[in-house]
């Protein structure tokens, strides 16, 4: 354990400058401090004011000592900041000639609104800079032992979100055809509408035993998991203690959490299963 951090040699020798006047539209990852990347690390230590989501844990913050901070947290359902009013902030703070950065849970580009945020500040003539992160679809499954592709199950992920703008189910989106097409469904912010979700992709003709996965927190010490199925799953959050944000994971690879729950077996749990894919050979046997 080392408690300062410092960066190797940049690209080109060098690290980037966050220069004043500039904004840093940058990720922070699911959660875990680690799973920063080196270029968020080295916009925190340059950074005047952190611009920060709910999502954005504080020992994150804490490796920007110097910088002032501003929370701009938006929460399903309970009061927040406005978007108009948080992205015409950085537009301010950026004039001021602060060197900002813009701190997001996850990747900023991933249902994030960071492309919108980025296009104001463009639009007003606020030069940025794209930090992206680990998007919690991703390396929030893989913390619970899931691998978002898997050879033997899927070769393509479908990624959705479980309400728009309105906070309502996207009635964009075609539930039928995301049933039929989608091989494994990755759901973000899909827990207050999880009833409207599961009965649209049940009436859709997705079986009523297909596995689903719903992790809390992930990879954070909170990280709670839940392994169901379509049919049962909206009893079964009720049922459980658990609160968003949650990630839903509808397939067969929520199966290989079986085999690959690394955190139990680092824990001193036994693999439930060495096969759960039942493909009878050796894994690296194609
Ligand atoms: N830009 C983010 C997503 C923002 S939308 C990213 O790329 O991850 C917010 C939603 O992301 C939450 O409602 C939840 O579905 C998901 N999420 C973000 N962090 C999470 C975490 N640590 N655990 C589970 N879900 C998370």
């Amino acid at each position: 354990m080392t408690d300062s951090l410092s960066l190797p040699a940049g690209p080109m020798g060098q690290w980037p400058q966050l220069e004043p006047g500039w904004v840093w539209l940058c990720g922070a990852g699911p959660g875990d401090p680690g799973l920063l990347t080196l270029h968020a690390l080295n916009a925190l230590r340059q950074a005047d004011v952190v611009v920060y989501d709910a999502l954005v844990e504080d020992t994150i913050l804490d490796w920007a000592p110097q910088a002032e901070r501003v929370y701009a947290g938006k929460r399903g359902g309970k009061p927040s900041a406005k978007q108009r009013d948080i992205s015409l902030r950085l537009v301010d703070l950026a004039k001021e000639g602060k060197r900002v950065l813009r701190l997001k849970g996850g990747d900023p580009f991933v249902f994030g609104r960071g492309g919108e945020e980025a296009q104001t500040l463009i639009q007003h003539g606020v030069p940025v800079r794209i930090i992206p992160g680990i998007s919690a679809g991703i390396g929030g499954l893989a913390y619970a032992g899931i691998p978002v592709t898997h050879r033997d199950v899927n070769q393509s992920v479908t990624f959705v979100t479980g309400h728009d703008q309105s906070g309502e189910t996207p009635t964009s989106l075609n539930w039928k055809a995301i049933a039929e097409g989608a091989q494994v469904l990755v759901i973000y912010m899909g827990m207050k509408h999880v009833e409207r979700i599961a009965t649209a992709l049940l009436d859709a003709g997705r079986p009523a035993d297909e596995p689903v996965a719903v992790v809390c927190n992930a990879t954070t010490p909170d990280q709670q998991v839940l392994e169901t199925t379509l049919a049962r799953m909206t009893a079964d959050i009720a049922a459980s203690a658990l609160e968003p944000p949650a990630i839903l994971c509808v397939g067969r690879s929520v199966l290989m959490r079986q085999v690959l729950d690394w955190q139990g077996l680092a824990a001193g749990q036994q693999p439930r299963n060495l096969d759960p894919l039942n493909r009878g050979r050796p894994a690296e046997v194609s």
